[in-house]
């Protein structure tokens, strides 16, 4: 019986993976995971994928998950994807990724020996491909993004372009849409148990 670990770790497990691969640049997908985190990166890679595959020179998809920490198997899970809505290439794109799944059980004791958390959300950002020439976008995670971390009390983790080294404000539009690209974390949040 493996006892449930503190929650308040959960968060910082998630957010070290997130910054050893942003520090590594572009998010490689090993071949035979090396960790249980190689799961996450695994899955957010296949999101930004799918990302990239539903972009059309009109409408384009941020995609997006919620993520579990099963700590019997201390491996990541992933809810079934949402495709969040065509944008046109005039507006921002969004998603909505629904309510954040319950814990499982809903109030774990140490007795339990295995839970199931939600330790945060994964989402991507859009290509900007297509889009009018304009001020660029912020890379990672937006202003929204870090309010709704800070709201939901849950991390969230942001697939999107590096930011090229030439610009200071961020990603172009009309940047290559094959350019490399890597998972960000929201700042400052913290899994909160439930009250
Ligand atoms: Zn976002």
């Amino acid at each position: 019986m493996i006892p449930p670990m503190p929650r308040s770790a959960y968060s910082t497990i998630l957010i070290a993976l997130a910054a050893s691969a942003a520090s590594a640049g572009t998010v490689a997908v090993p071949a035979t995971p090396v960790s249980p985190y190689a799961d996450t990166e695994a899955h957010a890679a296949s999101l930004w994928a799918q990302t990239l595959s539903l972009c059309t020179p009109t409408n384009r998809h941020e995609v997006g998950c919620w993520i579990g920490l099963n700590t019997s198997s201390d491996t990541y899970s992933f809810t079934t994807t949402t495709i969040g809505p065509p944008t046109p290439n005039s507006y921002p794109s969004l998603i909505d990724l629904g309510n954040i799944p319950v814990d499982d059980p809903l109030f774990p004791k140490l007795s339990d020996g295995v839970a199931i958390y939600t330790v945060g959300s994964l989402h991507t950002h859009t290509p900007t491909t297509y889009r009018e020439p304009d001020d660029p976008r912020i890379a990672g995670p937006s202003p929204n993004d870090q309010q709704n971390s800070l709201t939901l009390h849950m991390p969230g983790l942001v697939y999107d372009y590096e930011k090229p080294s030439s610009l200071t404000n961020g990603i172009p539009m009309g940047h290559p849409i094959n350019a490399p690209a890597r998972l960000y974390p929201t700042e400052k949040t913290t899994r909160r148990p439930y009250q």
